[in-house]
């Protein structure tokens, strides 16, 4: 028969699409995503601002008013290099796709983002999981050996982390940096939630080090624009394998006028580090929950049955990611991403009888 059996890599064909769950009718606090909307003022005058843009015409690819927008709202300086992605995923998959010699190893700490094992294995590199200590901080020396033994091409390190909401001690980041022969890359995608913690300042200070955001979790998640930023000599290679436009002229010109104006955004995210230390207070309340500490606008926490609980929340309408059978340092681990203060307290009311 002239389907895929026999044509698409045995890899990719073991893989599961990135799942993403129906929402419809629930409140969404599974995908840490800004749960507020732009005020009815400043929406409308992107709409006239989006009105002007030249859909005519192909993006342009050194778009200097988004850089320095970026570049400003970020505090990035000048002298680092900057790569543009369709999300910070696109970016991983750059990244991988340049480093994917025969043989060459991909290694993350787990759990961690399962984008980073994706687009390994899309791009056909070898991946290594190094398992966290169970309060979720690097086994130090475990890393440092897989490093020596792997001499891993890249390794990927989520600062803060993904699921666990945790910042890694910054001795051990840079213990990693320096161990490693090849390219180390520190995923800031929570950095508005983070406290100020970032490695921004070493960057160009290692030449093995790259540092990824996105603006996703800031609030505009559905433009779709991340960024690499580091030595010119990594990131020319990445730029090879970015696809002609790959940011698209409506996301460019709305992140453009959105991070010009970067308060509005802000001030959410100090919104959502206020509620959040409300949310962790609430579930440190409830019997039966331990909750495990949060530098990003999510919570991890631990539930005497996960599916039970989880099943409990979606019939009371509300949706979190249940993260049971991800990694056995998850086990029983729901992932709640703070919300408004409102469907926080949702959450919380029925949080106790959902675990039952
Ligand atoms: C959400 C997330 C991203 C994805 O970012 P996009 O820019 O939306 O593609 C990247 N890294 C981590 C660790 C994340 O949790």
């Amino acid at each position: 028969m002239k389907g895929p059996d026999g044509w698409v890599r045995e890899e990719i064909g073991a893989l599961r699409a990135y799942h993403v769950a129906p929402a419809a009718g629930l409140v969404k606090l599974d995908a840490m995503e800004n749960p507020y909307r732009l005020p009815a003022d400043l929406a409308r005058s992107l709409g006239e601002h989006l009105a002007g843009v030249a859909i005519n015409r192909y993006p342009d690819p050194r778009d200097a008013a988004l850089e320095a927008a970026l570049r400003a709202a970020m505090g990035i300086p000048g002298e680092l290099d900057m790569v543009l992605g369709n999300g910070s995923d696109e970016i991983l998959q750059m990244i991988a796709v340049a480093l994917a010699r025969p043989g060459a190893t991909m290694l993350a700490l787990e759990p961690s983002f399962v984008m980073y094992r994706m687009s390994a294995v899309m791009a056909g590199m070898e991946y290594a999981g190094i398992p966290l200590a169970p309060d979720f901080t690097p086994d130090l020396p475990a890393v440092l050996a897989a490093i020596e033994r792997l001499r891993p091409a890249v390794t990927w390190i989520a600062y803060p982390n993904n699921p666990t909401g945790n910042l890694f001690p910054r001795e051990s980041v840079l213990a990693i940096v320096e161990a490693s022969p090849g390219l180390v890359v520190v995923d800031e995608a929570y950095y508005p939630f983070a406290g100020g913690a970032s490695f921004l300042a070493e960057v160009g200070r290692h030449p093995n080090l790259v540092l990824v955001r996105t603006v996703s979790k800031l609030g505009l998640a559905g433009l779709r624009l991340g960024l690499a930023v580091g030595p010119r000599d990594w990131l020319r290679e990445f730029d090879k394998v970015r696809l002609p436009y790959n940011v698209n002229v409506l996301s460019a010109a709305a992140a453009a006028f959105l991070l010009a104006r970067h308060e509005v955004l802000d001030s959410q995210a100090r919104a959502i580090v206020r509620d959040r230390a409300v949310l962790e207070a609430g579930l440190d309340a409830i019997a039966g929950v331990s909750r495990f500490p949060s530098a990003a606008n999510f919570v991890l926490a631990r539930v005497p049955d996960a599916p039970r609980a989880f099943g409990g929340l979606r019939e009371r309408g509300i949706l979190v990611k249940n993260l049971h059978g991800a990694h056995p340092l998850l086990a029983n681990c729901l992932r709640f991403t703070v919300g408004t203060p409102d469907e926080n307290q949702r959450l919380l009311e029925a949080l106790p009888p959902a675990i039952g």
